[in-house]
């Protein structure tokens, strides 16, 4: 069978992602300490596990509504009220996906066709670039700087819009920078946002795991509230990446339209998964709070660990990542994480896979243990000192 005439174009060309092509590396190693995975250590919490177990003994097992459960989607709209001071109508705004990943692809169809340009922050999240040329669109990278740490400037955005702009997507705090943007970061760039009329893609799935500021969702902006796609979920602040669950709020007509796809390609999210949320929504406000609290431990010990070994790295307010600087060891991103494997079994991901602009950087996660951090950062030290010398 001669496959290369079978595949479609879009198949053939889209890259695979360069954190996969790392672990694939580090998998066949034995004893490897791995920093790389952007998954909480946690386990869901119980009352989210009891909710969806119960629901399955009284057999709920059916197809929900394609918008989802109406009790859960009445959740996440009170829930984005009280936590983020946003106002979504259950029926007509909020759509319950599969994961933030589904998310972001419903939102990226409903808005590009094929030529269309679409802003994309680099460092960013993999599935984005890759999304947008799915739909045949052009991501245009936005280059954001480390004196910065990684926001979106006024200046930067002025200079990416053009006439075939038709979208941005965010991502605050960030993966992979843990790059945040406060409310008055936030307020620089909104009325750019408003003059240029093009919609705003925000993908907020970090929002809960912010350790100073309080969260700002740029839908909280009235004045551009119309032009916003939120993306959220509950792999991250509820520990649920396995139960593939998510949302995303919108004005009516772009939910209508995302819908259509959402109900042809996914038909509704798991429902378990689903009776499960409800009750995290409702009940596991101290759980969170508790997660929030040991990631920002792990955030300080990471800082301080990685700026003793000569490391330059920036407090991310948000996320669980940070983004060491490792210019100063004269080696590239992927020469720094193959050495470091190769030499003392610890897996970083290369700035790079997150775009052109993370080279000089290394992705590390911090959803580790503080005993596990304390081991993998003693042995990047010492790697780090056997390189400078
Ligand atoms: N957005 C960002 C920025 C992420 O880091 C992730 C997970 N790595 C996702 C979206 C997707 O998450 P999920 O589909 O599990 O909700």
């Amino acid at each position: 069978m001669d496959y290369e005439k079978v595949l479609s174009n879009r198949a053939k060309t889209i890259k695979p992602s360069g954190i996969r092509k790392f672990f694939d590396l580090a998998s066949q190693m034995e004893g490897v300490i791995s920093l790389g995975v952007g998954e909480p250590d946690f386990t869901t919490p119980w009352a989210i596990r009891e909710a969806a177990i119960y629901s399955i003994e009284k057999g709920r097992t059916f197809y929900t509504a394609n918008r989802g459960l109406s009790e859960l989607r009445e959740e996440i709209c009170k829930y984005y009220q009280r936590k983020f001071n946003v106002s979504y109508d259950p029926e007509k705004e909020c759509i319950v996906t599969v994961g933030g990943s589904e998310g972001i692809d419903i939102a990226i169809r409903a808005i590009i066709d094929p030529g269309d340009e679409m802003i994309v922050l680099d460092p960013g999240y993999v599935a984005y670039t890759p999304g947008v040329e799915l739909s045949e669109g052009i991501a245009v990278p936005i280059t954001l700087r480390h004196e910065d740490q990684f926001k979106l400037t006024p200046d930067l955005l002025k200079a990416a819009i053009t006439p075939k702009t038709k979208a941005i997507l965010l991502n605050y705090p960030s993966n992979p920078t843990g790059g945040f943007m406060t409310k008055e970061d936030y307020a620089k760039i909104v009325p750019i946002i408003k003059e240029s009329g093009i919609i705003v893609i925000s993908d907020e799935i970090y929002g809960e795991l912010s350790y100073e500021d309080q969260f700002c969702s740029i839908a909280s902006f009235e004045e551009i509230k119309d032009q916003c796609i939120i993306i959220n979920g509950f792999s991250k602040a509820f520990a649920m990446t396995g139960w593939r669950l998510g949302y995303v709020l919108s004005n009516p007509v772009l939910s209508k339209a995302m819908l259509k796809i959402h109900q042809y390609i996914i038909m509704s999210a798991p429902s378990p998964a689903q009776y499960g949320a409800i009750e995290g929504l409702k009940h596991c406000d101290d759980e969170v709070q508790q997660m929030r609290e040991s990631y920002k431990a792990r955030r300080n010990f990471c800082v301080k660990a990685f700026n003793d070994m000569g490391l330059e790295t920036f407090k991310p307010q948000g996320a669980f990542y940070v983004f060491p600087c490792i210019k100063s060891t004269g080696l590239t991103s992927d020469e720094f994480c193959e050495k470091l494997l190769d030499d003392q079994k610890v897996a970083c991901v290369p700035g790079t896979a997150f775009g052109p602009a993370g080279e000089g950087f290394i992705r590390v996660s911090y959803a580790y243990s503080i005993e596990e951090l304390k081991v993998a950062t003693e042995k990047i030290a010492k790697f780090v000192k056997k390189i400078k010398g």
